[in-house]
């Protein structure tokens, strides 16, 4: 036991339903009380709490006379008197289930949205011991720090699905808060973060050892999940992860066009259906792929901005909009292949005629190549402006695509990302 010159620290124990090493909270806890974080806990609220979404979780160990909606949360006294009772009914739990298969599937499942919000806000005032520092970079520059909100975090994941071999991460995940909810919730391969800042990276450190040891407090699983300082432009692994990843989150609001174009460049080489979440979109709604925007990332991949991703953040009063995007090569090898289509057809017909001299492909326009609606299109493509790509002229990126021995899907590509 502890001592300050005023108040004694005295500590106060919940015992785990999971039968691992009980919680230990001291009292009062001065410290947490003075953070300004939401979420904040405040005398015995934090315990109140816990022992509430313990029974949420375990309906069955609920007993009546516990008073947990009178009892005084700034009474030490009331409080051990609850804590003495809740740990009664966990040793007694424990005492006939361990072992049994029961107890043992349980220990399999996953926290609940409403549970993982209560871990991550007890590991959150206990990790980030000072959240004004978090606060302290240069205002308009890539390091500015904030955060996306849980419930954005909880559509984006509604609407993304990952599954069991799929990998996410965060590119500037700050604290770890996003990679934290991504582990807790969803069943995937692995979950990444890098951050590289030092103020926020050694707080996702010990965001992540709290993380770790409450999960296995509650007895919850979560998927394996990395957080680590670095420059995600610069470090020596990351080109290959961005290649293999399922999900690019990225919350780069206030980046800047230096570091978005640098990013740009990298996910060209993500693979087809992989997907980035951001706060910025990398390729305008109203991209069309045409001579000039060949090279663009806009030419391998679908934007949208799902309603489900407008939601709080934490830098602004204002709700803000994420965009989803969508990772299609095929869509440039259409193009490349309705060109020279109607190159080969131009220099057979020289007398082919095109009311519409745009040669264009917009996500309306994405379809099979025998589709009725590009077929059209296709004939569109004035002779004029299929010389442009012309072989003799063309660059390697070009090459590329027409040299593509690819089946170009006959659906439309899923631009909602939905499955
Ligand atoms: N991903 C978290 C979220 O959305 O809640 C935190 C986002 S915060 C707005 C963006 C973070 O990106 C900042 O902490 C910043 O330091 C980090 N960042 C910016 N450029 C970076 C880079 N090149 N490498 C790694 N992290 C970077």
């Amino acid at each position: 036991m502890s001592t300050t010159t005023n108040n004694v620290l005295r500590e106060l124990k919940l015992h785990s339903p999971a039968g691992v090493e009980p919680a230990v909270f001291t009292w009062p806890n001065i410290d947490r009380q003075s953070t300004k974080k939401d979420g904040v806990f405040v005398g015995g609220d934090e315990i109140v709490k816990t022992i509430r979404l313990v029974f949420e979780d375990y309906p069955e160990l609920y007993q009546q006379n516990l008073g947990l909606s009178i009892c005084d949360i700034h009474s030490y006294t009331n409080m051990k008197e609850l804590c003495d009772k809740f740990n009664k009914i966990m040793d007694t739990h424990i005492k006939l289930n361990r072992g049994t298969e029961s107890f043992s599937a349980r220990l399999e499942r996953r926290a609940s949205s409403k549970l993982f919000r209560h871990i991550l806000a007890q590991v959150y005032s206990r990790a980030v011991t000072d959240p004004d520092k978090l606060r302290a970079y240069e205002p308009f520059s890539p390091s500015v720090y904030g955060e996306t909100s849980p419930d954005l975090i909880d559509s984006i994941l509604k609407t993304i699905s990952l599954t069991e071999d799929q990998t996410f991460i965060d590119l500037g995940s700050g604290v770890g808060n996003v990679v934290l909810h991504v582990a807790a919730l969803a069943n995937c391969k692995h979950v990444y973060g890098i951050e590289y800042e030092e103020v926020p990276a050694a707080y996702a450190l010990a965001m992540a050892d709290e993380f770790r040891s409450w999960m296995r407090w509650y007895g919850k699983q979560y998927s394996e999940f990395q957080l680590e300082q670095g420059d995600f432009l610069i470090h020596p692994k990351i080109d290959e992860r961005i290649r293999e990843a399922d999900v690019i989150f990225v919350n780069n609001y206030v980046f800047g066009a230096r570091v978005n174009h640098e990013l740009k460049v990298k996910f060209m080489n993500m693979k087809d259906g992989a997907k980035i979440v951001s706060s910025r979109e990398f390729c305008p709604e109203a991209f069309r792929l045409n001579d000039r925007t060949k090279n663009d990332l806009g030419a391998v991949m679908y934007v949208s901005k799902p309603e489900e991703f407008f939601g709080k953040v934490s830098w602004s009063d204002k709700s803000v909009q994420y965009y989803l995007h969508v990772i299609d090569h095929s869509k440039l090898a259409l193009y490349y292949e309705k060109i020279q289509q109607v190159h080969s057809k131009g220099t057979r017909t020289n007398h082919s005629k095109s009311n519409d001299d745009d040669n264009t492909l917009s996500p309306s326009s994405n379809n099979s190549s025998s589709n009725g609606k590009n077929h059209r299109q296709m004939k569109s493509i004035s002779n004029q402006q299929s010389q442009k790509v012309d072989e003799n002229n063309s660059s390697q990126h070009d090459l590329k695509y027409i040299n593509r021995k690819r089946k170009l899907s006959t659906t439309t590509p899923n631009v909602n990302g939905k499955k």
